[in-house]
């Protein structure tokens, strides 16, 4: 089957970054056969959509979220203690395989409809996840989480072993969805226990490792304190700061810690916004990207940044450099397109197959409508999607040559039912949150 999308504000995401004018893109299956510009060359049967000068770009990649935490989104907002008040003991109590698979769910949803079309997951129960993704027709890195603090889906280090061993055999193989291993971070999962992820990465080089790294001021005192180290140096003592190692945060993280980093060649998921409501800090992104490690623009779980939405994480993205800066020249808005593209992918090790419009690469791609008043007028298209594109922008999505949404109609999904689903789990919360408060003040 051939498709051809023409008149196309064509942004490839390729090395020098490009804006095509008039261009177009032909899909042949699921991967890109051609771009150009101009009239594309006539390809008999083919389905041509003339796209009226709207954006052609990649699918967007969002390297870190805990998709199932759309649940609580919003919950407990500005309460200091939340985290022990509500969330753990919610987790806790009714993190479950149904809860996964509807929270999962509203998430792909709201990725979707925004123009992501690979996603990096860590949470509980994670083949739900997978399987969630894989209905969805969405790429999805899915990581099980190995953690100390009797998480609600392992009570030990093995069992989490065991779960991600049955995770790693169901999606063996599989085209979209790649299992993966979430250490959740230094000081959740004691360094015996990183090690041990080591030694099981070393015997599994084909699975992506995720970890929270040098994110909080609490975690460099707990480093300290146990190990003398800054949160870098207690996963290299661990034997995991390695190739393939997805670090999400890096906020702390000195000259000697990056060079560290760059040199075992891993590398990291930003999350601007999360960080900033949480009160953590600024990475120091365009250091982390000067020493070479590939950077991606995450949203991390909604509800520390309570939003799926790449497009209100460019804003921070560009400005918090801007300000580490004192300048507006830190992180122009190409750089902040190419982290949310081809650079995302790299930090997946996805880069070889998605994240740019070339041929060979699969048909990963979303169309974006110009024409919204507070779009207009467009001098320079990168400026105006970092600044003023939304969502609801977003008109159109493919992957792997299949439409996931088109004419704003999700096409995988059935949104009434996953809201219905969704919000039948969160009302049961709600009580809860009720609950707590009566039992606590
Ligand atoms: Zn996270």
């Amino acid at each position: 089957m051939t498709l051809i999308l023409a008149n196309a504000t064509l942004l490839p995401c390729s090395p020098a970054m490009p804006v095509i004018g008039n261009g177009w893109v032909r899909i042949e299956g699921e991967t890109i056969a051609a771009i150009g510009s101009g009239t594309p060359p006539t390809v008999p049967g083919a389905e041509v959509i003339d796209v009226g000068g709207d954006v052609i770009m990649p699918g967007m990649v969002n390297p870190h979220c805990h998709m199932a935490m759309t649940l609580f989104r919003g919950l407990g907002e500005d309460v200091d203690d939340r985290l022990y008040r509500y969330v753990l003991p919610m987790e806790r109590k009714f993190v479950t395989p149904d809860m996964v698979r509807a929270g999962t769910a509203l998430a792909a949803l709201e990725l979707i409809r925004g123009g992501v079309t690979t996603v990096a997951d860590m949470y509980y129960f994670e083949a739900e996840v997978g399987r969630v993704v894989d209905r969805a027709g969405m790429r999805g890195v899915v990581g099980q989480t190995i953690a100390d603090f009797n998480p609600p889906d392992h009570a030990t280090i093995d069992a989490g072993f065991a779960l991600t061993g049955e995770l790693v055999a169901e999606f063996a193989g599989h085209p979209r969805v790649t299992p993966s291993i979430a250490p959740h971070a230094p000081y959740s999962t004691d360094i015996a226990v990183m090690n041990r992820v080591a030694r099981w990465a070393d015997d599994h080089p084909d699975v992506p490792v995720q970890i929270h790294l040098a994110e909080m001021d609490s975690e460099m005192e707990w480093c300290a304190k146990h190990h003398g180290l800054r949160p870098v140096g207690v996963v290299a003592k661990a034997g995991l700061l390695r190739r393939g190692l997805i670090c999400a945060h890096c906020l702390h993280v000195d000259d000697e810690d990056i060079a560290a980093m760059a040199a075992a060649a891993v590398t990291v998921a930003h999350n601007a916004r999360s960080n900033a409501k949480a009160g953590r800090g600024i990475a120091p992104v365009e250091a982390m990207r000067r020493a070479g490690l590939p950077v991606g623009i995450a949203t991390d779980g909604p509800m520390s940044g309570n939003t799926l939405d790449l497009f209100s994480q460019f804003g921070p993205v560009t400005m918090f450099q801007k300000l580490l800066g004192h300048s507006r020249k830190p992180m122009p808005v190409v750089e902040v397109v190419r982290m949310a593209t081809i650079e995302g992918a790299r930090v997946l090790g996805m880069d070889a197959r998605i994240g740019s419009l070339e041929p060979g690469k699969q048909a990963d791609l979303v169309r974006i409508d110009l024409s919204g008043p507070h779009l207009q007028p467009v001098y320079d298209v990168y400026a105006t999607l970092v600044y003023c594109g939304m969502p609801q922008d977003v008109t159109d999505v493919i992957v792997a040559g299949r439409w996931l949404m088109r004419n704003r109609e999700v096409q995988t999904l059935e949104p009434k039912k996953v809201l219905r689903d969704a919000l039948q789990v969160a009302s049961a919360f709600k009580a809860e949150m009720v609950r707590i408060d009566a039992t606590r003040d």
